[in-house]
């Protein structure tokens, strides 16, 4: 088992992509063996992470997503950089019909050596995919990709979990006047780092455009983030492959800015905390419902609650109460 680690370590840092997508694998696993293992193989491979620029995109379905990351990535990859694409997909499991997972998308970036994709389907625990994704964040840049795209469709809490691991959060919009302002979460406009207008092309150039200046009025009627960056609002069309340059260059600045001023490590500090309590609770929960006696006091005090014999606060305090020290 050591040797298998050391060898798939030593594939992974050389840039193996069979290597990094067995380690993902591997991470992804519900298996305690090969949890554990992942769990070594991280150690080893931890010392080098952390070096890459991580993007957040999000957007809702048929805004442009996909389409719009395949010509980004394409520019990054033109400019010599190696990306890495994750997608989150929360419909995944309960559809089956999946809005990321679709091996159709992406086709030509997938086909780039210096890209890497790979869809990550959510199941029903959020946060445990979020601790998936992050370690895939890990064992990407280990494997030398400079860029880390973490893609998530716009529809409920995946944005905030991206939003913790990333540097660089991103919010594409479809062209549109103020009524498409009022449908946006005022959350998630408050977590954009840039806003993209993605589809400006033909009849839509000019809406674009207004929709641009919409936005970027809004922003400024938010309190700057604590990064001291003012967020900005750009337009794109994929389709005649133009503004993706000047969306790099936004996120380029940004990082200059941020390293500048030291927000960008001290952000950094505070998502691994994150990560640390988010993991606490996860197996703290996990291993006290481990317990059998616990589970059947639990079975005993919900059906007490339904007969309203106990209060739900009471009930969570005896719970608790009976976990031995
Ligand atoms: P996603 O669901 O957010 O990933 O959206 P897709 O990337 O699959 O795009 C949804 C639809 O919008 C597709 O039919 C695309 O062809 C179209 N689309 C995407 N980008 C552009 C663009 O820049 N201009 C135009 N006119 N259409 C686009």
């Amino acid at each position: 088992m050591k040797l298998f680690i050391k060898d798939l370590a030593k594939d992974l840092l050389n840039g193996n992509t069979v290597a990094l997508a067995r380690a993902i694998t591997l991470c992804e696993s519900k298996k305690a063996t090969d949890q554990k293992t992942a769990s070594r193989l991280l150690q080893k491979i931890v010392p080098y992470s952390g070096k890459s620029i991580r993007i957040g995109i999000t957007g809702s379905p048929g805004v442009g997503k996909s389409t719009f990351i395949e010509a980004f990535g394409k520019h990054l990859t033109s400019l010599g950089k190696k990306i890495a694409v994750l997608a989150i997909d929360p419909s995944s499991t309960k559809t089956r019909g999946s809005i990321l997972g679709d091996r159709t998308r992406m086709e030509e970036l997938s086909k780039d050596k210096l890209a890497f994709i790979r869809p990550t389907a959510t199941g029903n625990s959020l946060g445990g995919v979020a601790d998936k994704t992050r370690e895939t964040i890990l064992l990407c840049e280990a494997a030398g990709y400079e860029i880390i795209i973490v893609e998530t469709v716009g529809v409920g809490q995946s944005e905030t979990a991206v939003r913790n691991m990333v540097d660089f959060f991103l919010l594409l919009q479809l062209p549109g006047g103020g009524d498409e302002l009022q449908g946006i979460k005022k959350g998630i406009m408050e977590m954009a780092d840039g806003i993209v207008i993605t589809k400006a092309d033909g009849e839509n150039e000019k809406r674009a455009r207004q929709a641009q200046t919409e936005f970027q009025h809004a922003l400024h009627l938010f309190q700057r983030s604590e990064s001291g960056w003012q967020p900005v609002v750009l337009t794109t069309s994929a389709l005649e492959k133009k503004g993706t340059k000047e969306v790099w260059a936004m996120i380029e600045k940004f990082y200059a800015h941020t390293i500048e001023n030291g927000f960008y490590e001290k952000n950094r500090d505070e998502q691994n905390l994150k990560w640390f309590y988010e993991s606490m609770d996860v197996l703290l929960k996990k291993k006290i419902f481990q317990s059998k006696k616990i589970s059947s006091l639990i079975k005993s005090l919900e059906m007490k609650i339904r007969m309203g014999e106990i209060m739900p606060l009471q009930a969570a305090q005896k719970m608790v109460a009976s976990i031995k020290k």
